[in-house]
């Protein structure tokens, strides 16, 4: 159920109306918009006598109720678009923002090497995963704590904001230098590290399921955002379809479709989308086409070495012709990146 606002409504009044609902059980959400300021309360609404809160409290003009799952990723509530600041990156309202590092961290050469390449040719967030979900209990596995270190250290030495992904709730404290924790697309559906990822005070990417609907992947944001972390980054990343020649089949529709019914910041994985090294550029073209709001590109500085993922990876020399056709693009359309 959304409450909006009247115009010049003072905070206090807003607070205070607030609690009435949350000491009755229910969260809200504070959504302030160019066009009107919204009140949104989640929880089982069912019982809500909403034409009585709209007749007792002068401060509310209309109430509605939102007939989608994802109240609070949903844009009924929140049209404007959320923007979301990391260090130099910029998620949503306009920019293009570029995330790149290797599949996962493997030494201390490699972290400082990709870092130092990539800052300098313009990302703003280094990737690297020190706990990686492998399909075979037997392939590497990551350099875990060690492997957060080597990326604490890249960070001191690049000024890049870092992003890792996290495998459960027990890793979170271990995870106090990472900027962004990333939700691995086979973690999207796994509802308590979701909850407690949306206790913390950082943004989130949250990444799309192989075998789930968009609606799936809404009501994961919203299970974040319920717990009260509203800076959240939707990632496609592929999905899983008859198709076999590419790793995953790039939803590029569906990223877009996500921009509409969602106000968070959608980007796009075509690393993983593809799993072939000659798609990622195209695909990242294709993504700055369609207006998502930035790229998160695997980049090894020996590709054919990397222990995880180098068929699709790029390498640094690579990774930097490509920006500078993605600056280009994006200057073209007037978009910062
Ligand atoms: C990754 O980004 O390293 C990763 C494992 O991606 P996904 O969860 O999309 O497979
Ligand atoms: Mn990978």
């Amino acid at each position: 159920m959304v409450f909006i606002l009247e115009n010049g409504v003072s905070i206090e009044a807003v607070t205070a109306f607030r609690k009435e609902f949350e000491d009755a059980g229910f969260s809200t959400i504070y959504a302030p918009g160019t066009e009107h300021t919204a009140i949104c309360l989640l929880g089982n609404t069912a019982a809500v006598d909403m034409d009585t809160i709209v007749a007792t409290h002068p401060i509310v003009a209309y109430g509605r109720r939102v007939t989608e799952q994802y109240k609070a990723a949903g844009r009924t509530v929140h049209p404007d678009d959320t923007v979301i600041r990391v260090g130099n990156a910029q998620f949503g309202g306009g920019a293009f923002t570029v995330i790149a590092g290797p599949c996962s961290v493997e030494n201390e050469e490699q972290i400082q090497l990709v870092a130092e390449s990539v800052k300098k040719s313009g990302a703003k967030v280094f990737r690297g995963g020190a706990f990686k979900p492998r399909t075979s209990p037997y392939s590497f596995q990551g350099l875990g704590t060690e492997g957060l270190s080597l990326l604490s250290h890249a960070k001191k030495q690049t000024g890049l904001p870092l992003i890792s992904e996290v495998m459960n709730q027990t890793q979170l404290p271990l995870f106090e230098d990472v900027d962004i924790i990333q939700i691995g697309a086979r973690n999207m559906q796994n509802f308590d590290l979701l909850k407690e990822v949306g206790k913390i005070g950082k943004p989130v990417l949250l990444k799309r399921g192989l075998c789930n609907t968009l609606e799936e992947f809404l009501m994961s944001a919203e299970y974040i955002m319920a717990s009260g972390n509203e800076q959240v980054i939707l990632c496609e990343r592929g999905i899983r379809t008859f198709e076999t020649a590419t790793r995953n089949t790039l939803d590029l529709a569906g990223a877009v479709l996500l921009k509409e019914k969602s106000h968070l910041p959608v980007i796009v994985d075509p690393s993983h989308a593809a799993g072939i090294r000659s798609l990622v550029a195209p695909m990242t073209r294709a993504a700055i086409a369609v207006g998502v709001d930035g790229v998160m590109i695997e980049t090894h500085n020996n590709p054919a070495k990397a222990l995880c993922d180098g068929a699709q990876s790029l390498d640094l020399e690579q990774f930097d012709t490509l920006m500078q056709d993605i600056k280009r693009r994006v200057e073209f359309e007037g978009r910062s990146l």
